[in-house]
């Protein structure tokens, strides 16, 4: 059974028909659709309490002001955060990554011969922001590469020392599915060098895992909304308040300042400081809700369920000779495939698939260059699973995948 069905959640989307088929959504790496639950959410929000925070006194300020802080609070426990003053509202994973690059960069935090160790598995959010920075501020930057893109811990481990101030790196690739085991690899490089700062992009990992941060130890966690339930551009930074506090902020205007004179501005203290301008309160509401809706579920239900539908999916496609699968594919795949039909140009695929059988896959680079050229191509279909799909929906793909090898061969 689906777990949406279980836990009585609605998607409409999913009532849609693409030409004369039902829709098959497989692109929840990109953005999972929205629950009517959430959608009521935001417009109850937007009707009823909508105006600006923290700025007026009046009733619905005063209402927003309290959801905004009530979502941190959330979040807080969502994480297991040791406070909500960590918990900072972005537009996405993207913004929450330029924003501590650039915060840290601006901040003196790089002395002469530190290093930020980066990997090819990374989104490109992930890796430009870095690159970008040590270009303009004269930091090192290095580059681990993933032999045919898969990431290897203890050949990655060699790459720390202690000249390493820094390590970005995914907890779950967009590309491969490849689950890292974050809270090891962070044990064992604070072991190596207990100064080296490490942030981990989550945007793939936290839709379908819990987080503990207390007991993860890493410095910044970064992810966005709308790949959990979430409307779009909201997103979170998690940082250790030590360090935030250490930060300057690089979004100046509203909302950030203490005081502002002729000559100079004071700032606001966490999480404020790093907030400049009005917050998207749509987003807020709607992340809220789906907090809840994810927390009524459980980690371990939706880790579960996904898990199985990901070794179900690996096991099926690898039985079809005209497909070649990308990633490690054993456990640590988790909620997506990547994959080419021999000689067949995935944008072909995909387009075919939506149109002849209503399945919706991602194709292209998927925002990871770097790790393309390690698997030795330029592109890829990727099919990727949440909680309203099941074995159906990767035997409709299964099928579909026959239908346009077919057509295309
Ligand atoms: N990192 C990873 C691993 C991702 O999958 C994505 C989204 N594709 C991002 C970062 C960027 O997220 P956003 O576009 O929401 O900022």
């Amino acid at each position: 059974m689906l777990l949406s069905q279980k836990f009585d959640l609605e998607f409409p989307s999913l009532k849609r028909n693409i030409n004369e088929n039902k829709l098959v959504y497989l692109d929840s790496a990109a953005t999972t659709l929205l629950p009517k639950r959430v959608a009521n959410r935001v417009y109850e929000y937007s009707l009823n309490h909508r105006s600006n925070v923290h700025r007026s006194s009046h009733t619905l300020a005063a209402e927003s002001t309290l959801l905004l802080e009530e979502t941190r609070d959330l979040l807080k426990d969502f994480l297991n955060a040791s406070s909500s003053k960590e918990i900072i509202f972005t537009k996405g994973t993207t913004e929450s990554i330029n924003l501590v690059a650039y915060s840290l960069a601006i901040s003196n935090f790089f002395n002469d011969g530190d290093e930020i160790l980066l990997n090819s598995l990374e989104h490109h959010a992930n890796f430009v922001p870095w690159q970008q920075i040590g270009k303009n501020f004269n930091i090192n930057t290095k580059v681990f590469k993933n032999k045919d893109g898969i990431f290897n811990e203890s050949e990655y481990l060699n790459n720390i020392n202690k000249k390493t101030r820094l390590v970005a790196i995914t907890a779950h690739s967009n590309v491969t599915g490849q689950i890292i085991d974050i809270k090891d690899l962070i044990k064992k490089i604070k072991n190596i060098n207990e100064k080296t700062l490490i942030l981990i992009d989550a945007a793939q990992y936290v839709p379908h895992h819990e987080i503990n941060l207390k007991e993860l130890n890493a410095d910044f966690v970064a992810f966005s909304g709308h790949k959990m339930l979430a409307p779009g551009g909201i997103g979170i930074l998690w940082g250790k308040k030590k360090i935030l506090n250490d930060m300057n902020p690089f979004l100046f205007g509203g909302e950030m300042i203490d005081q502002v004179d002729y000559e100079d501005t004071s700032f606001n203290i966490l999480p404020y400081k790093f907030e400049a301008g009005t917050p998207n309160m749509e987003g807020i509401s709607g992340l809220n809700e789906a907090i809840k809706i994810i927390d009524e579920i459980g980690f371990d239900l939706i880790s579960d369920h996904i898990s199985d539908i990901t070794q179900y999916a690996i096991n099926k496609l690898n039985k079809l000779d005209f497909i070649e699968l990308y990633g490690p594919k054993d456990s640590s795949q988790f909620g997506i495939i990547s994959f080419n039909l021999k000689n067949i140009h995935p944008h072909d695929v995909s387009h075919l698939l939506n149109d002849l059988t209503g399945i919706a896959i991602r194709s292209g680079h998927h925002c990871a260059q770097l790790i393309m050229k390690d698997i030795g191509i330029q592109s890829s279909c990727r099919a990727s699973f949440y909680i309203y799909n099941d074995k159906n929906d990767v035997d409709k793909l299964y099928n579909g995948l026959i239908k346009v090898w077919e057509w295309l061969k």
